[in-house]
C-alpha cells in the first residue's frame, strides 16, 4: 500500500506522516517513511544542491531533472522493494509536487512535466493521496528560515495550491483533502479512515 501527504509547505506533512506511521506500526505493518526529495543517499545529495540557497539561480529545467533524478533513485531502489515485501510506504511529497511545483510553480509546460515525472517514476500512483490544504501565506508564515522555494513569492504558491486541489478534485476515489488548520488529531483520524480499508486483513 502505498500513500503520499501533499501540500505546500509549512502545512503539516511531516507531522501527519509520523502519526500515521505510529498507528500502522501499533497495528502491525510495516511502514516505510519517506520522502521526496531525500528517500535515498543519492536523494539527500540531490536535495541538498536543489534546495540549497548557495546553489542560487537553477534554470527551472535542471531543476525539474534533478528532482526527476531524485524520483528514479526514490522508486527504484526504496518504494518499490519495500511494497514487494507488503510495506505500507508513506512519503512525504511524490509526483504532484512536482506537477504543482516545477509545473504551475514554475510555469513549465504541465504535459511535459508530467510526462517526465511519470517517466523517472515507471508510473507508479499511490493508492491515496492525501493532500493538506492550506492558503499560502499562512503555511510560510510558520517558517523561520527559509530554502530557495519558500522565499518564492505569494503568486507562486497561490499557484502551488491550486494545483494541488486541481488534482484532487479530479480525482477523488485517490485523493482526500483535509483543511490542514484542522485540529492535527482531527487531521490524523481521517486519513486513518481513508487508510484502513486499503490495509492487507
Ligand atoms: O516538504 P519539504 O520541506 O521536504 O520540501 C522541501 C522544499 O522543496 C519545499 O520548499 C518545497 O516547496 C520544495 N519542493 C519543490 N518541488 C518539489 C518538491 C519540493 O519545489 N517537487
Amino acid at each position: 500500500v502505498f500513500v503520499c501527504f501533499e501540500g505546500g509547505d509549512g502545512a503539516g506533512k511531516s507531522t501527519q506522516s509520523a502519526l500515521l506511521e505510529s498507528w500502522l506500526l501499533e497495528a502491525g505493518h510495516e511502514v516505510v517513511l519517506t520522502r521526496e526529495p531525500g528517500g535515498t543517499d543519492v536523494g539527500v545529495e540531490l536535495r541538498r544542491i536543489v534546495l540549497s540557497p548557495e546553489t542560487g539561480d537553477l534554470s527551472p529545467r535542471t531543476e525539474m531533472l534533478i528532482y526527476a533524478a531524485d524520483k528514479a533513485e526514490h522508486v527504484d531502489h526504496l518504494v518499490l522493494p519495500a511494497l514487494a515485501r507488503g510495506a505500507v510506504v508513506v512519503t512525504d511529497r511524490y509526483v504532484d509536487s512536482t506537477l504543482a511545483y516545477q509545473g504551475a510553480g514554475r510555469t513549465l509546460a504541465t504535459d511535459e512535466v508530467e510526462h517526465v515525472a511519470r517517466w523517472a517514476t515507471g508510473d507508479l500512483r499511490p493508492h491515496l493521496t492525501v493532500v493538506l490544504d492550506l492558503e499560502p501565506d499562512a503555511g510560510l508564515a510558520r517558517f523561520e528560515t527559509r530554502d530557495r522555494i519558500e522565499g518564492e513569492s505569494l503568486e507562486f504558491h497561490t499557484r502551488v495550491a491550486a494545483a494541488f486541489r486541481a488534482m484532487a478534485a479530479a480525482d477523488p476515489e485517490h485523493y482526500l483533502v483535509v483543511d490542514a488548520r484542522a485540529p492535527r488529531e482531527e487531521i490524523a483520524a481521517a486519513v486513518r479512515a481513508r487508510v484502513a480499508p486499503l490495509l492487507p486483513q
